[in-house]
């Protein structure tokens, strides 16, 4: 069988990107594969290509709403119909009309969270799945930078669904990641095919401000000068709305904010305005960008300092999939790692919410047979968010953990909060080395993957000599020449002089 034809003959393409066609003819030949592709060379055409090659059916487990939306969606621009997301968007009339349909489904996308429900497991093990497929796998470790407890359970999942042929896929995980997600999968004989994380068109540059106040000027300056369309990056919904706000007043360009926050409606609107060039620049938190399919994204600015470089790199990913010049700009500004480190701490549970817990669980809330009884309300005396919640259950609900002694599963839980702290923050502590680095940032990167720097990037980074000139938009070339002498808050000023007059 010719790929290439099977290719074109269903998606229209030429050729296959870097990694995809090994990864296909892997799973082709009925090996359990591991894929390391780097974000933004279509992941997902490794278990689409085969799923409609193969006979059976496709499992695909997913760790996000939106990011299987996108998925179903990309399906149906190819024509293909047999597509469903079993999650928390059918309402319970739908997804039980589309259980007792299962079998007329070819690809199934599930979040790993409604994998456990043991109804909908049941109504899975009727069917023939001939191929599953677990993205984003790096949830599955513990050393994932975003570990989810129920991706932890996929490995007996699959046991319980017959040992399918299995496709983990993921953009982004060191090597003791990916060893953990083959324990964890319990897969014995396995391909690994390990694409670079390398993607040479993007250029890395970072830049050093005193305050906040100068970051949003530069923003703003930098949006001007640059080709678009961009993303910027925020820790926080308030300044990306703040920011988007900000440039669509002052007329710089059409920008809206996307962030978890918002409606549904609003977010696939923005999404698709941004993908068919209505919008120029998204001032976005982290919640935007998986599976977004836009090819000619310039560049990338991150206002705030991510959480790791795992997230950073698939942030970035989204420039340049037309494999043009590219640029990836990190702000920073002394004590920006505070946010990230107030982030990793409002995830996870305090010492004295798990004290409350179990003092309160002693006196009223236990179960007949001595296990604690976890209630809605429990969890709103506590002040506990949705994501400490989640923790807090995986322990007490855990079958392996039922112990007479709640003393012992108390420092069970406090000891797994004060390693994940540690751990959390050894990646922030981490990505500020990158950012204070002297010497190359790409060289950086490829250390911490274990990978060889084989050759030079013509446009590397800033500490190789990457001229941000280089990304200049030629339309307003001639209205921010020789500006680069200048000092850019004057520079600064002028645009927003202009803007007014405009107005
Ligand atoms: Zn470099």
């Amino acid at each position: 069988m010719e790929l290439e034809s099977e290719l074109k003959k269903y998606f229209g393409y030429d050729s296959f990107k870097t990694g995809q066609k090994d990864v296909i003819t892997s799973i082709l030949a009925g090996r359990h594969t591991l894929a390391m592709l780097p974000t933004g060379t279509g992941k997902s055409l490794c278990y689409q290509l085969p799923g409609l090659l193969l006979k059976g059916q496709i499992l695909i487990i997913s760790p996000l709403l939106s990011l299987m939306q996108d998925q179903v969606e990309q399906f149906k621009k190819f024509g293909e119909k047999r597509v469903i997301a079993l999650n928390s968007f059918l309402t319970v009339a739908e997804r039980k009309k589309v259980l007792c349909n299962l079998s007329k489904y070819k690809f199934i996308f599930i979040s790993p969270e409604m994998l456990s429900v043991h109804f909908i497991l049941t109504n899975l093990q009727e069917l023939n799945i001939s191929l599953f497929v677990v993205d984003e796998a790096h949830c599955i470790s513990q050393w994932g930078y975003d570990f989810r407890p129920d991706y932890s359970k996929l490995g007996g999942i699959r046991k319980q669904l017959g040992n399918p042929l299995t496709l983990a896929l993921t953009a982004t995980a060191t090597r003791k990641v990916r060893d953990d997600i083959i324990r964890s999968l319990d897969l014995d004989k396995i391909v690994k095919i390990d694409s670079t994380i390398d993607r040479p068109n993007i250029g890395f540059y970072v830049e050093k401000l005193p305050d906040y106040r100068n970051k949003q000027y530069r923003v703003i300056e930098l949006v001007t000068r640059l080709e678009q369309p961009g993303i910027i990056y925020f820790s926080s919904k308030k300044s990306a709305e703040q920011m988007a706000s900000l440039l669509m007043d002052k007329q710089i360009c059409r920008a809206m904010a996307y962030h978890g926050g918002m409606d549904q409606n609003s977010r696939i609107l923005i999404q698709q305005q941004f993908i068919h060039g209505q919008l120029d620049v998204i001032c976005a938190t982290s919640a935007f960008g998986m599976g977004i399919n836009k090819e000619n994204i310039r560049f990338i600015i991150h206002y705030h300092m991510p959480m790791q470089i795992e997230s950073y790199l698939q942030e970035i990913g989204r420039a340049g999939r037309d494999g043009l010049p590219s640029i990836a700009i990190l702000l920073y500004s002394p004590g920006d790692e505070q946010l990230p480190i107030q982030l990793a701490e409002s995830e996870l549970p305090s010492e004295q919410q798990i004290d409350w817990l179990f003092k309160k669980a002693n006196q009223q809330h236990t179960l007949p047979d001595g296990r604690m009884n976890l209630n809605k309300e429990l969890m709103t005396l506590g002040g506990f968010t949705d994501i400490q919640w989640r923790i807090v259950e995986e322990f007490v609900g855990n079958p392996a953990l039922v112990t007479r002694n709640p003393e012992r599963l108390q420092e069970i839980i406090n000891d797994f909060i004060k390693e994940r702290l540690l751990f959390k923050k050894t990646n922030i502590f981490r990505m500020k080395k990158w950012v204070e680095s002297t010497l190359c940032r790409r060289a950086f990167i490829f250390d911490y993957f274990d990978e060889k720097m084989l050759e030079q990037t013509p446009s590397c980074c800033d500490i190789c000599g990457l001229q941000l000139d280089d990304y200049q938009t030629t339309s307003k070339v001639s209205t921010v020449k020789n500006t680069a002498e200048e000092n850019w808050q004057e520079y600064l000023a002028k645009i927003l002089i202009n803007c007014e007059l405009r107005e």
